[in-house]
């Protein structure tokens, strides 16, 4: 049985519009939600952003500055699209490449700060986490 969304009327599911009133079933087409998408990718961009801001290491090469930059834009983009639910046939390319600049960035970093015993976070993490999620809802975009 499918309710109707106008008038409350249980109809059968083969049925396209109500069977009491008239109107359109299912017209009120379900929005997919991306909503742990958003949120790993704008985290993830805050936290590159913190980073230009805060650590010395990343203003220190352009090799960082721009792929930080970069990935921090292109993530806090598909993070608001997943967001809305505006899914475009470009998003998830767009997703995975904030993910790997991200990735490959982080990860560089981690190594030289493991290198000069500097206090760096594992950043890449939440980049890999992302990159498995996008994977698994990659049928739905
Ligand atoms: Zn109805």
């Amino acid at each position: 049985m499918v309710k109707c969304e106008k008038c409350g009327f249980d109809n059968p599911t083969n049925l396209k519009f109500c069977g009491n009133c008239g109107a359109r079933l299912g017209a009120i087409a379900e929005t997919p939600k991306f909503e742990g998408l958003a949120l790993l990718h704008i985290t993830a961009s805050a936290y590159l952003i913190i980073s230009l801001i805060f650590n010395a290491l990343v203003q220190a090469s352009m090799m960082f500055i721009i792929p930080y930059i970069a990935s921090a834009l292109l993530g806090f983009y598909a993070g608001y699209e997943f967001y809305i639910g505006k899914i475009s046939k470009y998003l998830k390319f767009v997703s995975a490449l904030a993910i790997i600049i991200g990735l490959a960035s982080t990860f560089l970093l981690f190594w030289i700060g493991l290198e000069i015993r500097g206090v760096i976070g594992p950043a890449w993490v939440i980049f890999i986490i992302n990159l498995w999620i996008l994977w698994k809802e990659r049928a739905r975009l």
